[in-house]
Parts: C-alpha cells; sequence; structure tokens
C-alpha cells in the first residue's frame, strides 16, 4: 500500500515559502503509557495557541491512535526501509501514516549506536518515509571522540552525503543536529558549537539543494525552558528536538513558547 500525498494539512509547506518553518518536535523514546496522554493533550492545546511555530509529538506508535482525537502533528520514531513484509517487529512507515503520524524521526543516534543502523540505512528508511508523504526527521550529530578529535564538521558533512537522499526538500525533510555527548547530560552544546555547527549544514543544504536555504534545522540535546531563548536566538536554529522535557506540558510548553517568540535569524 503507498500513500503519495504529504500529510501537514491546511498548513502545508508551500515551495513559495521563503522563511524555514519553526518546529518544537518532542521525542518520548520509549517512554510514557496511556496514562501520560493527558500531557500529550496539554501540549496539543498549547500548541494550538502557537502563531509562528509548530508542534509535533512523536510518541510511541501504540500511543499514536490513542492522540489522533486531540493532536494536529504526530510523528513515529522509527520506521523500517521495506514497505511491507515478512519484518516481524518492524513497524512500516505506511503503518505510521496510517494511524495518524505525518512524520517519523530517523537515525536517531541512540537507534545508531544501539541498533547499529548506519548511514544508507538511514537513507532508504528516509525513500520509505517519503513514499507514504511521511516527512523525515533526519538525525545527524557526532559524538564525544569525533568532537574530541576536532571532526565535528567533517562527521556532519559524512552524514549529510549519505544519509540525506537525492530528492530531499524543504518539504519532506527536517535535519536536527543532534550531538550525541549532549543528549540526556544536561548539558547543552554552547551557542558557539551550535552556531557553527549549523552554519554548516545549512551552507552544505543550500549548495546540494535548490531549497536548501529553507530546511527546517533543529537543534536537540538537553534543550530546556532555561536554555531555549538563547538557543533560538542562534542563526540558523529554526526549532529544537526535546527529549527529556518534551514528557511533561509544565517542562514542554515553555520551550514551545520560546519558539514561538523567537525571530529566525538568518
Ligand atoms: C533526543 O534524544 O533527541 C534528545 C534531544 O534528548 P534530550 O532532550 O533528553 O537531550
Amino acid at each position: 500500500m503507498r500513500l503519495s500525498c504529504q500529510r501537514w494539512g491546511a498548513r502545508s509547506m508551500s515551495n513559495k515559502q521563503k522563511q524555514p518553518r519553526k518546529f518544537a518536535i518532542g521525542n518520548w523514546k520509549m517512554n510514557g503509557m496511556r496514562a501520560s496522554l493527558s500531557q500529550a493533550a496539554i501540549i496539543a492545546q498549547a500548541a494550538r495557541d502557537l502563531k509562528n511555530a509548530e508542534t509535533v509529538l512523536c510518541l510511541p506508535s501504540a500511543l499514536l491512535p490513542l492522540a489522533v482525537p486531540f493532536a494536529t502533528h504526530l510523528g513515529g520514531q522509527d520506521c523500517s526501509p521495506k514497505l511491507e513484509g515478512a519484518f516481524t517487529g518492524d513497524q512500516s512507515a505506511a503503518l505510521l501514516a496510517d494511524i495518524g503520524a505525518n512524520s517519523v524521526i530517523l537515525g536517531h543516534s541512540e537507534r545508531r549506536a544501539l541498533h547499529g543502523e548506519t548511514d544508507a540505512l538511514v537513507a532508504q528508511k528516509a525513500r520509505a518515509a517519503w513514499s507514504v508523504g511521511l516527512t523525515a526527521i533526519l538525525c545527524i550529530g557526532e559524538n564525544a571522540d569525533e568532537r574530541g578529535n576536532g571532526e565535528t564538521l567533517d562527521v556532519l558533512t559524512r552524514q549529510l552525503e549519505a544519509s540525506v537522499p537525492e530528492g530531499a526538500t524543504a518539504a519532506n525533510t527536517i535535519i536536527a543536529y543532534e550531538p550525541v555527548w549532549a543528549i540526556g547530560t544536561g548539558n547543552a552544546a554552547t551557542l558557539e558549537d551550535i552556531e557553527v555547527a549549523h552554519l554548516h549544514i545549512r551552507e552544505y543544504l543550500k549548495n546540494r539543494f535548490a531549497a536548501g536555504g529553507r530546511f527546517t534545522l533543529l537543534y536537540g540535546g538537553s534543550l530546556k525552558a532555561s536554555n531555549a531563548d538563547e538557543i533560538f536566538a542562534v542563526p540558523n536554529v529554526d526549532g529544537g528536538l526535546v527529549g527529556g522535557a518534551s514528557l511533561m506540558a509544565d517542562d514542554f510548553v515553555p520551550i514551545m513558547k520560546a519558539l514561538d517568540a523567537a525571530k529566525l535569524a538568518a
């Protein structure tokens, strides 16, 4: 089964749009039970009040259909590179779309490190996601050793080259820069590090894709209410991918509001 429409509804991306869209994306990882949907409902309600930014909740798959009645933008956290078939335990992009997701996180460092996902596999997954109209939220980022060796920008280039397939557009792909060493540690990257990395990613995208200037670039890694304002003020940061601080509305809604209020720096 193939779905072909882009699923962002009335606010879907227009090719004429000049600026990247701003997104606050929550990644619940393998957290949350049905009772946690009360938090998702508060977050979804707050999302409706935002004027300049959109919110996506990437919930565990089993919770997604239960959130459809109240949440506009929902995402999965991974999908198979295959469209269907005998792949026990895997999840197709088509099913994610069918149960109400309009995007999917791909290439998260936890999947790269814990499940051995390669750039080539991530690229295959992105193609599968696009084929059913899902936006790929594609994660890249260096680990602590690579950073220590001064390889950050080389790693980003390599990952962009190999995990972002031809055909990527500002509508079907969001890039999330997530330094692995900053995820879940409480220590976000410095503003200078984020600025350098995001400029590098922007220049890469501009060189490779006609609409490279309009791709949404997210920062992820210990983003929280107390650092959101300053991180969202960094040039080429168009939003955040948020793990721990997206689980509770009291933590996530202030981040969403900070993004809504932030001016996109060119
Ligand atoms: C993540 O895992 O994508 C993430 C950014 O996590 P945290 O916000 O908890 O660092």
